[in-house]
């Protein structure tokens, strides 16, 4: 690879500044024009569904959070992310916003090895989180091969994202990554909180899933049944792991690390209490894009992993359980309910983006 394209890769993923906003507002508003009028005759024909989203039409809640995406992010395009055809998942967030989707489906004459949930964009400012499952969605759309069933969500909390300024919680302040349903949930996270000296960084919510975007997750987790998780965030430069034992010992440069769980994460609702193999790749940088030989070498040794290892007995077994387990640790809860309305979250007093990071507690 020339220099040229190496250095751009690496910083691309910073937000676009505001004197480069400028430079993209008079394409942004011709391109903003043409998606309008097309919108305008979506909308005439009725709310585009999400069946026909499927169907390789794109829906309209989609067109708008791509023309966001890509005014946000360096790396991704307004068209390149068009062109994922990613879908309506029907689910929406605090603000109401999409959360897209893409499914790609088992391909005839091969059955799967496995079904995997590849997520990005749990917290809203590790931008290079949303990037680089593109970039790997990128991959998938010219070489789905069957060998695996993936969904691919590459922004879990659009709220946190696509606003002026980026933020790792949801629109009602909570850290997705602690609403997950683990056991004790409300003593521990609480625990866990004060330990923190309540960082608005870490407030886990009023209630295990009592935020859309989490329910959404949780959801997707139970009807889809994926034999893994990879979940992407950033900056730690590691890879963690939680589950039937054992994960991935590198993925491209990263490594290895076990972090150990926290009340509410993902890690612990669907690798330890679910048993679903999760694999967190955590990337150095919230705002610098790895290089492209780094981000397709994740990519491989992902896949040569997933080839290896996946479907674990135990996860296959588990699924029979599920609603079980879930009553377990939601007693008062006895299934996801998709309509339920999210208890009050009262929001911590203190400022959301000017806390310090504390190594490693972050994931
Ligand atoms: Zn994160």
């Amino acid at each position: 690879m020339y220099k040229g394209a190496m250095f751009r890769d690496k910083v691309a993923e910073r937000p676009r500044p505001d004197h480069l906003q400028s430079l993209f507002t008079s394409a942004s508003v011709c391109f903003a024009v043409c998606i309008l009028f097309s919108a305008t005759a979506v909308a005439a024909s009725g709310f585009l569904p999400a069946r026909q989203a499927m169907a390789g039409e794109t829906s309209d809640p989609v067109i708008e959070q791509c023309t966001r995406i890509g005014h946000k992010l360096g790396s991704v395009t307004i068209r390149q992310c068009l062109d994922r055809k990613l879908e309506d998942s029907g689910a929406r967030s605090v603000n109401g916003q999409v959360i897209m989707m893409k499914d790609y489906p088992p391909l005839p004459g091969r059955e799967p090895i496995s079904r995997v949930l590849l997520i990005g964009g749990t917290h809203g400012d590790e931008y290079a989180s949303v990037s680089v499952v593109f970039k790997w969605m990128q991959t998938l759309d010219i070489y789905h091969s069957g060998m695996f069933h993936w969904h691919v969500a590459p922004l879990v909390n659009p709220d946190g994202l696509l606003q002026r300024r980026s933020q790792r919680l949801n629109a009602h302040g909570v850290d997705l990554n602690r609403n997950m349903p683990t056991p004790e949930w409300h003593e521990k996270t609480r625990k866990y909180w004060d330990k923190t000296r309540k960082d608005p960084r870490r407030y886990p919510g009023e209630a295990p899933l009592s935020e859309p975007e989490s329910r959404w997750l949780y959801e997707e987790i139970r009807s889809f049944k994926p034999h893994v998780i990879v979940s992407v965030h950033a900056p730690y430069g590691v890879l963690d792991f939680d589950g039937p034992p054992a994960g991935p010992r590198k993925l491209g440069y990263l490594h290895l690390q076990l972090i150990g769980t926290y009340p509410g994460s993902l890690g612990n609702s669907a690798g330890i209490q679910h048993q679903i193999p999760v694999i967190t790749v955590e990337l150095p940088h919230a705002g610098i894009m790895p290089s492209r030989g780094q981000i397709s070498r994740m990519w491989m040794d992902m896949v040569a992993w997933l080839r290896e290892n996946t479907p674990k007995q135990r996860t296959v077994d588990a699924y029979a359980a599920f609603d079980e387990t879930t009553r377990k640790l939601m007693p008062s809860r006895a299934i996801v309910d998709e309509t339920a309305p999210a208890s009050p979250v009262a929001k911590p007093k203190q400022l959301l983006s000017s806390e310090p990071r504390s190594h490693l507690s972050g994931l």
